[in-house]
């Protein structure tokens, strides 16, 4: 499930690109695998297009168990990679905003935080100060950079009660267990 923050838009450096529609502040929650996603069995991976397959391995998005996920909406599949990610994957199950994103900006994720092996052909486009370049990551990720993940998303996550949360009353539902990111008090 991905707040509805975004519009999937084309663009000339990834083909399609996710794009705030309005002003998303740190602190904001946007994604989480909810019960509706999912990831494909091999029998549904071999029912898809190769077009479908290679867009999946792209996107590199897979799930927790290894396999690829099925996205119960499909903009949850367009945030592309940058190793200065404004949005990244919690380690909580949810994806979190760790830097102001500004309407019509595009939203990136950084797929290294999936914990798998990661090469892009050609290099990665992302053009960042700290880009990987035409390196492989092979986790675990280094120390400096964990350091910076951990950094980035341990200030958001503070951030969490101060800032409008679209997907809260969807994530507790699914996740009471996370009610205290969102207590002011008891933190
Ligand atoms: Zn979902
Ligand atoms: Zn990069």
């Amino acid at each position: 499930m991905i707040a509805d923050l975004y519009k999937i838009k084309k663009s000339a450096k990834y083909g399609k690109s996710l794009v705030a529609t309005q002003y998303i502040p740190k602190g904001t929650i946007d994604a989480f695998a909810c019960k509706k996603c999912g990831t494909y069995s091999e029998e549904e991976l071999a029912k898809l297009s190769k077009k479908e397959l290679d867009f999946l391995v792209d996107h590199e998005i897979k799930g927790e168990d290894g396999l690829y996920a099925r996205v119960c909406d499909k903009r949850m599949m367009y945030d592309n990679h940058s190793c200065n990610a404004n949005c990244l994957s919690s380690g909580k199950g949810f994806s979190i905003v760790v830097r102001d994103i500004k309407k019509g900006e595009e939203a990136k994720a950084d797929y290294r935080r999936y914990g798998e092996e990661l090469h892009f052909a050609g290099g990665c486009k992302c053009g960042e100060k700290n880009c990987m370049g035409n390196s492989t990551f092979r986790p675990p990720a280094s120390k400096k950079l964990q350091k910076f993940w951990d950094e980035e998303i341990g200030s958001a996550l503070k951030l969490i009660p101060y800032v409008k949360q679209p997907l809260k009353r969807e994530l507790l539902k699914e996740h009471p267990e996370l009610g205290y990111l969102f207590n002011k008090d008891k933190r």
